[in-house]
C-alpha cells in the first residue's frame, strides 16, 4: 500500500531538496500524473499503489536531470499548451515579449501576412495566429520539428502554411512581418550551458555557429527580398547579442529592442 498523499509529499520533497531540485517540481509531478491541479494535492488522501509508482518513475526521471516539460512532453507557452519532443526546442517563457511584440506591429498596421522562420515546436507561428487574424508561414530545417508543429497547430485548430526548408531556400513570396527565435547560441558558449538544457533541448536548435550569429546573417542578407516595404523584422535575441546585431543590421532603422521578465534584451525590431 502506497503512503497518504502529504507523506509521500513530504518524503519526495525532501529527497529533492538534497539534490538541490525546486521542490515545486514534486507538486507539479504529482499533480500531472493524477491529472487534477497542484491546488487539489492537500485534498487528496490516498493514491492506488499503480499511480503512486508512475509518481516515483517521473520523480526519478526528474532526479536524473530531465526537465518536467520534457518528461511530460507538453509546456504552456502565451497561454496555449505544446507538444514538445527531441526534435523541438521547450518553448521558453522569454520567448512570449516577442509574440507581445509581434502582435502590437500586426495590430497597429494591420498585417496580414507573417512569416516564422525557424519555427520548431510553432508555439511562436500558432500563439501568433491564435490572437490575430493573420495568415502564418511556418519554417524549419528539420521534418521532425515540423511533425511536432502540424501536430501543435492541429490541436489548437489553426491552419498554418508549414514548408520544409534551409532558411529561405525554398521560399517564394513577401512578409509584413517576418518572426524568428533561430539558433543563437555561440559555439564556445554552448557548453556552459545549463545541462537540462543541453542534454535535453536539441543542438540544432541552439547552435548559432561559431559567433552565434550564422542564422541572422542569413535572415540579414534575405530580409529585402522577403519583407514587405512597410514590414517589420522582430526577432529573439541572447540576452548580450544586442550590440551585434544592431552591428549586423545596421543598414535597416532599429524600432526598438525590449526586454524580457528578467530585463535581459531579448527582442529586436527592424524595418527597411
Ligand atoms: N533561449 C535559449 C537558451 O537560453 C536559446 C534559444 C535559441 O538558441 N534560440 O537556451
Amino acid at each position: 500500500m502506497c503512503m497518504k498523499l502529504f507523506d509521500l509529499r513530504k518524503k519526495l520533497k525532501d529527497e529533492f531538496a538534497q539534490l538541490d531540485i525546486d521542490i515545486v517540481d514534486v507538486d507539479f509531478i504529482v499533480a500531472q500524473v493524477l491529472g487534477v491541479p497542484v491546488t487539489l494535492l492537500p485534498l487528496i488522501e490516498d493514491v492506488d499503489d499503480d499511480v503512486c509508482l508512475e509518481i516515483q518513475t517521473k520523480i526519478n526521471m526528474r532526479a536524473s536531470g530531465m526537465p518536467v516539460d520534457r518528461i511530460f512532453g507538453n509546456k504552456y507557452f502565451y497561454g496555449l499548451e505544446f507538444y514538445i519532443d527531441d526534435n523541438v526546442l521547450s518553448p521558453r517563457q522569454d520567448s512570449e515579449v516577442l509574440v507581445d511584440t509581434a502582435l502590437k506591429y500586426i495590430n497597429d498596421n494591420h498585417y496580414h501576412d507573417v512569416l516564422d522562420m525557424c519555427t520548431g515546436s510553432g508555439c511562436l507561428a500558432i500563439a501568433v495566429k491564435r490572437n490575430a487574424p493573420v495568415d502564418v508561414t511556418a519554417v524549419d530545417v528539420s521534418k521532425k520539428a515540423l511533425i511536432i508543429a502540424k501536430k501543435n497547430a492541429d490541436k489548437h485548430g489553426e491552419d498554418i502554411k508549414f514548408i520544409q526548408s534551409n532558411m529561405f531556400e525554398k521560399l517564394d513570396g513577401k512578409f509584413d512581418i517576418i518572426i524568428s527565435n533561430p539558433p543563437y547560441i555561440a559555439r564556445d558558449e554552448l557548453k556552459t550551458l545549463d545541462r537540462e538544457v543541453i542534454d535535453h533541448d536539441p543542438l540544432i536548435a541552439l547552435d548559432g555557429g561559431e559567433s552565434g550569429l550564422k542564422f541572422y546573417n542569413i535572415i540579414h542578407d534575405n530580409l529585402r527580398k522577403y519583407l514587405n516595404d512597410d514590414g517589420v523584422l522582430v526577432i529573439e535575441i541572447g540576452e548580450d547579442q544586442r550590440m551585434l546585431i544592431e552591428a549586423l543590421f545596421n543598414d535597416f532603422e532599429l524600432l526598438e529592442c525590449v526586454k524580457d521578465l528578467s530585463g535581459h534584451d531579448r527582442v529586436m525590431v527592424f524595418k527597411k
